[in-house]
This record gives structure tokens, C-alpha cells and sequence, in this order.
């Protein structure tokens, strides 16, 4: 499983030593349990390779990857650009507008539309009820004109005020934080409740 994490790799690591980094199955501290495999992330100028620690449960001793927030697990583009696609799309843009906006090949920008939308209720549901338990004074979200757009509507609220409760992220760093980096997964996949 991945837990995501802060950016910085020190505070991290220090937090894993420390045992403050909960195992996402069944919140026992993990300890360090090596690294996984390199990854290469494309960002919007250039790439970036990284390889992210993994944590052994105390309890459960099942391991997990520690995932850097501004990432999405299984996806080689970063989670701001991801993002800032489908921001484009919930406000109207088309593949090709958001594929050139992006950088990207169409084909690439279709798939990150498909994905989400496939998953527009569900997570439209599941960024409601973040934001509904951090934020007492919201009650409803207005309609966006399409499920997508509803979603990521959804997104901006939960994030908003999670940066408000906790401390101030991108919302795409939140959207990879509130979906354990599954935002565009192709397969069942456990979100964390809100707390
Ligand atoms: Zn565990």
C-alpha cells in the first residue's frame, strides 16, 4: 500500500525513525524497511528521479511506500500537472487545449479525463465529507454543470479547508493526501476517511 507523505525526505525520514508515521492498514507505527524502487516523475520542465522509503509495520508487518505528496501513486507525471489538466477540463477546456496547456499528448490527457470521471462520484462523495468534517460552516457545494466538474469542485472545498485545519498545501497535494494517491487509479482503492 502507499502512504503519502510530506515532500521534504529528512523530515520524513526523521518522522520514520521516530515512529510518528502511521501504517495506513491499521495505524500501528511503521518503521524503515529499506526503499522501493526508483521512480522518474516527468514535471511540467524537465524529470525527476527519486526513490521513495518504504516502513514495515510494528503491528501488522505489512510494508508500505512512503509517497511524496506532489505525486500520485502509478502515474509518471506530476500530481500539479495532472491537475492542472483536469482543472482545465472542469472549467471547460478540451483535450487538446488542456493536452497543450500541459505539454502532453492528447492520448495522455484523455486517459487522466477518463480516469477521474470515471470516478466523479465517488470522489465528488469522498472530498464532500472531507470538507463537510473540517469545515462547520459548509453545508452545501452548488452544482458545477457536470459530475466532473463537481468533483473537482468538491476537491477545491475539502482542500481549502484542510490548509486552513492543518497547514497550507497545493490542492493537488491534498487531492493526492485525501485519495493515498489513488486519485486516478484504475482500481479499487482505499481512500482515508476524513479525520
Ligand atoms: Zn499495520
Amino acid at each position: 500500500m502507499v502512504l503519502i507523505v510530506g515532500n521534504e525526505p529528512e523530515v520524513v525520514g526523521a518522522d520514520l525513525r521516530a515512529g510518528k508515521l502511521a501504517c495506513p492498514h491499521c495505524e500501528a507505527d511503521l518503521r524503515p524497511w529499506g526503499s522501493a524502487r526508483l521512480r522518474t516523475t516527468r514535471l511540467a520542465v524537465g524529470v525527476e528521479r527519486h526513490q521513495p522509503r518504504r516502513g514495515r509495520c510494528r503491528g501488522c508487518k505489512k510494508t508500505s511506500v512512503l509517497l511524496a505528496e506532489r505525486f500520485f501513486a502509478r502515474r509518471v507525471d506530476e500530481a500539479a500537472l495532472i491537475g492542472e489538466a483536469l482543472f482545465a477540463k472542469a472549467t471547460g477546456s478540451g483535450q487538446r487545449a488542456a493536452a497543450a496547456r500541459t505539454g502532453r499528448a492528447r492520448e495522455t490527457v484523455r486517459n487522466w479525463f477518463a480516469r477521474f470521471g470515471h470516478r466523479a462520484a465517488e470522489l465528488s462523495r469522498h472530498f464532500l465529507a472531507w470538507a463537510l468534517a473540517l469545515d462547520a460552516r459548509l453545508h452545501e457545494v452548488s452544482p458545477q454543470g457536470s459530475g466532473f466538474a463537481d468533483a473537482v469542485e468538491a476537491l477545491a472545498l475539502a482542500a481549502r479547508a484542510a490548509s486552513i485545519c492543518f497547514s497550507p498545501k497545493p490542492v493537488w497535494s491534498w487531492a493526492s493526501r485525501m485519495t493515498a494517491g489513488g486519485l486516478l487509479a484504475n482500481t479499487t482503492w482505499p481512500y482515508p476517511a476524513p479525520p
